[in-house]
């Protein structure tokens, strides 16, 4: 099994130096450089992310990387190839068993803590669908466990004061564009609580900065549940809601680093004030009912908070926003979760 590691390992590699040396091929890669250059993105910060290119064409990989059957088989291991389905199964002689499965695509490396390639994400030049494509999950990239970014952020900072999670490979990039170097992405999954372990082993605070659009906004909804049962003494958790329709790669394109430093810092929601927006929307908290209705929704978020400050602090907004008791709200924890 190491063994078999080992070898995804150095293939996955290889196969990074290809789409790289592809990306620096004049016959090919026009429409891809022009393409980064639109984006914003200079030749400095692809080469420090490892960009690269996947030509057009069904085997352009697999003949460079897939030279045996052996190696063929390694290919489709690490995600790289496709087998193809056949309904026979029979073998002819010369026939390809696989085919390349980024094609025509520009490749984001995702390496992992040690700096080593161990996936891709793969853009489409233009419009077509799907829009990204990753590696499937293999013995040696775990998307649920993995934070794109992570190893340059922590190549580019001696201390990361802060991280901030973004949802996409572009978002990444384009604010290390302007110098925010300490942006890190999920891969086109949910932020869950492996990422926010991850995370949080190599920083205290995180911002989690999500497209405003309804994903963004459920993807908001999901890191706060998943961020609770880990916030601890000395942790802090804020939320950037960015303006309808944008990302952190468009706004940070309109309004430069500096100021999108600021408006980190200046409109970052805390958690607690993230939180009870979000469980007070609709609410009206002026009537009996809707204090009501707003300690029964919070109680089961809040009882995923560890035991500590953090938990009584959080408790003790409840209480003021509510009016009640503490230990009120405790017996109404525990009747909703006798309940559930
Ligand atoms: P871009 O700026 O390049 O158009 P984006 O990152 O803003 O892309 P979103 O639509 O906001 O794209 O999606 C956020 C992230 O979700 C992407 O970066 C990608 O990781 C993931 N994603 C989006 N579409 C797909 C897809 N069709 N399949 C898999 N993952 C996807
Ligand atoms: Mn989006
Ligand atoms: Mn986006
Ligand atoms: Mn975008």
């Amino acid at each position: 099994r190491q063994q078999e590691s080992q070898s995804l390992y150095q293939l996955t590699e290889k196969a990074a130096e290809f789409y790289r040396e592809k990306l620096k091929d004049h016959k090919i890669s026009t429409p891809a450089i022009t393409y980064l250059k639109n984006r914003g993105l200079s030749g400095a910060i692809c080469k420090e992310f490892g960009i690269g290119l996947a030509p057009p064409g069904w085997d352009n990989l697999l003949n460079q990387l897939g030279t045996s059957a052996e190696k063929a088989e390694q290919l489709e291991l690490a995600g790289l190839t496709i087998r193809r389905q056949d309904s026979d199964g029979k073998t002819e002689p010369g026939k390809r068993h696989h085919y390349d499965r980024f094609r025509n695509r520009i490749m984001f490396p995702i390496r992992d803590q040690r700096g080593r390639t161990i996936a891709f994400g793969g853009r489409v030049l233009g419009d077509d669908k799907p829009k990204y494509l990753n590696s499937p999950e293999t013995p040696i990239f775990h998307k649920g466990r993995e934070l794109y970014g992570l190893w340059e952020a922590r190549q580019a900072n001696r201390d990361l004061k802060r991280l901030i999670v973004v949802e996409g490979y572009m978002d990444v990039v384009a604010l290390a564009q302007f110098d925010i170097r300490c942006a890190v992405a999920t891969l086109g999954t949910a932020c869950g609580e492996d990422h926010i372990q991850l995370a949080f082993r190599h920083t205290q605070e995180l911002v989690f900065c999500f497209d405003g659009d309804r994903a963004g906004r459920t993807a908001a909804r999901r890191a706060l549940e998943a961020a609770l049962p880990h916030m601890q003494d000395g942790r802090s958790l804020h939320f950037l809601l960015l303006p309808e329709g944008e990302d952190p790669d468009t706004l940070v394109r309109q309004i430069g680093g500096e100021r999108f430093d600021t408006l980190i810092d200046e409109q970052g929601r805390p958690l607690e004030d993230f939180l009870f927006d979000l469980l007070g929307e609709g609410i009206n908290i002026q009537t009996m009912d809707g204090r009501a209705r707003l300690s029964k929704a919070a109680a089961p978020l809040l009882d995923l908070l560890p035991k500590g400050v953090y938990r009584q602090l959080m408790f003790q907004q409840l209480a003021r926003r509510t009016g009640l008791e503490q230990d009120m709200l405790e017996e109404i924890i525990a009747a909703e979760k006798a309940r559930s």
